[in-house]
């Protein structure tokens, strides 16, 4: 982020900053012109201004000015006002004709993967996978176009299908891993569905190797958060991480709730286990620095190419999350 700060008192911002974001000092018209063209600026005062106010009404300059609780107050605020976030889409299953598929339905076909991939590369968009965000920096993912795959379960068609297309098109995808089974299990007793199996250690190593796949933790069994307890809900994220991590040998930074079910103790273990980052499903503010352990997802599956180029926009998440509250009151 650029933080434009109109006043001259620097130091609070500096301090709570640690040279973690562009500070810059403008006078009040230099900060509302230079925030109205550059992507990702946020102007700071230590007064309120209601000019400023206006301003971020009118021109959506985003504008914070008194005391901060976090730096991260700064993204989120931006975030908000732009309306603008990284989408983070959702697959589970990846198929060559649709008979192939389940009948609870969570695939695409491979031409229809394939048709998604080269409208996001037209759009000009940057996969990228957690890992690489960490090391972008929150901060900065504001100033490119990014946009984040992510493929729940680890099915085995996702090495055959789904592996090949990244590879083809440079892509990126973020995989989650139920570590304790090598078939899923979950929706043979709950649907009664067809039996598919999961990756082998050499698939997930090679897609690891390729540096085109990020794995992410799922726990052992795809766990409903919402049906156990504490202690089987910590051991579930805890044995899940230690195995994949040493199937991997490397640390993970991203989890994801098995149907996207959580409650408060949940995100607490998921942060405890060494987790950077969690990912739910259509639930959440759609901004990922209003709580990083609890970041809206999209699902794919099931899309039509209209819906999917709404659900690419990174307004879609923010807009859905607004709906969904006012539904609920
Ligand atoms: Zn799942």
């Amino acid at each position: 982020m650029n933080i434009v700060l109109i006043d001259k008192e620097k130091q609070y911002i500096e301090k709570i900053n640690q040279k973690r974001n562009l500070l810059k000092n403008l006078n009040l018209m230099q900060a509302i012109i230079f925030c109205f063209f550059n992507k990702g600026s946020i102007i700071y005062s230590k007064e309120e201004k209601t000019v400023l106010n206006f301003c971020e009404k009118i021109l959506k300059v985003p504008y914070l000015y008194g005391k901060i609780e976090s730096v991260l107050d700064f993204e989120n605020h931006y975030a908000k006002i732009k309306r603008y976030e990284i989408p983070v889409l959702m697959y589970h299953q990846f198929v060559k004709n649709k008979r192939d598929g389940g009948k609870i339905k969570l695939f695409v076909t491979e031409k229809t993967f394939e048709l998604q991939l080269k409208i996001l590369k037209f759009l000009n968009y940057e996969t990228i996978t957690f890992e690489e965000l960490k090391s972008i920096g929150l901060q900065n993912r504001f100033f490119k176009k990014y946009i984040i795959l992510t493929v729940d379960d680890g099915y085995k068609d996702n090495y055959e299908i789904l592996f090949p297309l990244l590879k083809k098109y440079s892509m990126k995808a973020v995989i989650f891993l139920v570590s304790g089974l090598n078939y899923n299990k979950w929706t043979i007793e709950s649907d009664n569905e067809k039996k598919f199996y999961l990756m082998s250690t050499e698939e997930i190593l090679e897609m690891q190797n390729s540096g085109l796949v990020e794995f992410g933790g799922h726990t052992l069994t795809h766990l409903d958060f919402h049906k156990a307890g504490k202690e089987i809900a910590e051991r579930e994220i805890i044995k899940d991480k230690e195995i994949t991590e040493k199937r991997l040998n490397k640390k993970l930074t991203v989890f994801a709730y098995p149907y996207g079910h959580r409650k408060e103790e949940t995100k607490k273990l998921v942060e405890e286990a060494g987790y950077d980052f969690a990912v739910s499903t259509d639930t959440g503010a759609g901004i990922f620095t209003d709580d990083l352990y609890d970041i809206r997802r999209t699902a794919i599956d099931k899309t039509s190419l209209v819906d999917f180029l709404r659900k690419i926009s990174p307004r879609y998440a923010q807009y859905k999350a607004k709906k969904y509250k006012n539904k609920r009151g």
